[in-house]
């Protein structure tokens, strides 16, 4: 079966510096796969490659069998992508801005992906008023629901809850988890290893762009000794 998410020996430089450092991991449909370390490991890299936002320096990525090199239109049609920042379009409202995306990305179904999207967000009235006015959790719901609301078939989210407090974080990962169930495939960012504990069924842990373990939650604990990610990061950069 072709694998919804295929990393090989992936490289990226930025002038002399290599922010990854020949990389891979692959995974199946109806994963919840996540790249975890700290600020700087190559993780947002990694994941605009895979968007097709950026152009590796070496290696390949494939998504259900599609080259982020050849296949870039066909990849940009099946996923959905939370870029970690985003700016702009505040003069907008939350609706606006959805139906804009909803009419650029699916012009064939726009009412019934706006319609969907709007409810995804949970925002209610709130919806009408511009994106200025919203708070950091609001704009985080509002992104997040635009990269799900035309239903991909993998959804690449960089730090969906990054900034954000324990109630809107549930909030998203709520979203996430109700979101896999219904059959979308999920690769995520994060340094909050506690959160991806929680929520990933496998993940590479990677640190200064080289991954130094990869595998479910429980057997990466286990192989460490460790009781959490967080212990277990520290083990293996240390080593
Ligand atoms: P964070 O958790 O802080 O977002 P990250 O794991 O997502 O970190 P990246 O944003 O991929 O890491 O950055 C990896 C390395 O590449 C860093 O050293 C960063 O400074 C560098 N880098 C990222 N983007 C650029 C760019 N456009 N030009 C030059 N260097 C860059």
């Amino acid at each position: 079966m072709v694998k919804a998410v295929e990393v090989i020996n992936l490289v990226k430089r930025y002038g002399k510096l290599e922010a990854v450092k020949g990389i891979s991991f692959s995974f199946e449909e109806g994963t919840i796969y996540g790249l975890i370390g700290p600020n700087g490991a190559g993780k947002s890299t990694t994941l605009r490659i895979l968007a097709t936002l950026l152009e590796p320096s070496g290696g390949e990525a494939k998504i259900f069998g599609f080259s982020v090199k050849k296949d870039k239109d066909k990849i940009r049609k099946i996923i959905g992508y939370l870029p970690e920042e985003a700016g702009g379009y505040k003069y907008l409202t939350g609706y606006e801005y959805l139906e804009m995306n909803a009419k650029i990305y699916s012009p064939e179904n726009y009412e019934e992906v706006l319609e969907y999207g709007a409810t995804l967000t949970g925002l209610g009235d709130r919806l009408e008023d511009r994106i200025g006015s919203y708070s950091k959790g609001m704009i985080r719901r509002l992104l997040l629901a635009r990269a799900l609301m035309n239903r991909p078939r993998l959804a690449i989210l960089d730090e969906p809850t990054a900034g954000l407090d324990v109630i809107h974080a549930t909030e998203i990962r709520r979203m996430i988890r109700q979101m896999a169930k219904e059959g979308v495939t999920i690769l995520l960012s994060s340094h909050n290893m506690l959160e991806v504990q929680y929520l990933c069924d496998e993940l590479s842990l990677i640190s200064q762009g080289i991954i130094v373990a990869q595998g479910r939650p429980e057997d990466i604990l286990r192989d460490t000794g460790t009781d959490n990610l967080e212990d277990a990061f520290m083990k293996l950069v240390k080593t």
